[in-house]
């Protein structure tokens, strides 16, 4: 149904702005009606502590199942919805599994860490935005300092002074933002320099081959030291897979650490398992 909409997307368009409308109009109904039907899945990503390997948190990471039962990644339906402006439900719909995930947790008596949502930059133009997270929030109890949010550099297309005016605003809420795939794209050192973000991922492209371009250690570690003295950021580092790639980030004081070394993104259900219930209280 994934290369349908496509197709209904050609068709629309082929219309100028009235048949854009009209599409948009479709995409956002079919959307909330998926996720009213339970189509998508919040999946967890551990972030561990680099040196010890202790849980530190985890990332939300929303898939798609069909009908069929066939797992759509995120690469192939979040552009649609971004491109479409629909994104918001979707983001709030994992923001609002990840609250009530926590509020569950709380009453089991599991141990509480932090989870990371992703938001679009669209989903965070939108003008009462942060008056919806807050709701959500208070509807499951959940502390706020449990609630991250993750953005990619795109952010800083809405201009530094207005991202720096809704980060306070968020700010205000109690939520924290980590900037996610840093060291991709445009790189925005000023952002650094301006904002108060709580946490700093450091791309995969960056680590990949860390073993191999010296290069990319001497980024690597520079930017680790730079978190490390702007005091309040905390450093992830994206997509470790080996042990020696591990080892390397320890030797940096890289904070935490994300990537299949770890675990992939999983299930709810096995994330409990692997983690252990009696660990999460
Ligand atoms: P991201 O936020 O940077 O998430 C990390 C991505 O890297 C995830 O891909 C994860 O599965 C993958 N990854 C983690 N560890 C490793 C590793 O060791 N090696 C490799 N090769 N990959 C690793 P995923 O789940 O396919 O998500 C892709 C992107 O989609 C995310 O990148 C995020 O930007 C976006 N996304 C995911 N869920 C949401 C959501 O609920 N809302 C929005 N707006 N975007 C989302
Ligand atoms: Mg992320
Ligand atoms: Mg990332
Ligand atoms: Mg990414």
């Amino acid at each position: 149904s994934d290369n349908m909409m496509y197709v209904e997307k050609q068709v629309y368009y082929g219309n100028g702005v009235e048949g854009k409308n009209s599409y948009h109009e479709v995409l956002a109904k079919k959307l909330v009606e998926e996720i009213a039907s339970g189509e998508f899945k919040v999946y967890l990503q551990p972030k561990v502590n680099i040196d010890t390997g202790e849980l530190y948190g985890a990332e939300a990471l929303v898939r798609r199942r069909t009908e069929d039962g066939e797992v759509l990644m995120p690469g192939q339906f979040i552009p649609l919805y971004e491109a479409e402006g629909v994104i918001q439900q979707l983001d709030l719909y994992v923001f609002e599994e990840v609250c009530r995930l926590l509020d569950s947790w709380k009453e089991k008596g599991y141990r509480m860490i932090p989870i990371a949502v992703n938001f679009s930059r669209i989903s965070l133009m939108g003008i009462d935005i942060i008056e919806s997270l807050a709701r959500i929030r208070g509807r499951y109890g959940v502390a706020p300092g449990l609630l991250t949010i993750e953005v990619t550099e795109s952010i800083s297309r809405m201009g530094a002074e207005t991202l720096g005016q809704l980060m306070e605003r968020f700010k205000e809420h109690g939520f924290a933002f980590s900037l996610d795939d840093y060291g991709t794209r445009y790189s925005n050192l000023s952002l650094l320099a301006r904002l108060d973000f709580k946490e700093l991922k450091i791309d995969q492209s960056l680590i990949k081959d860390i073993m191999t371009n010296w290069r990319s250690r001497i980024v690597l570690e520079h930017t680790i030291q730079m978190c490390r003295e702007l005091g309040i950021i905390t450093a992830v580092a994206e997509g470790i897979e080996t042990e020696e790639q591990r080892e390397l980030l320890r030797s940096y004081h890289c904070d935490i650490g994300q990537g299949y070394l770890f675990s992939e993104p999983i299930p709810i259900g096995e994330f409990l398992d692997k983690y252990g219930r009696d660990y999460l209280y």
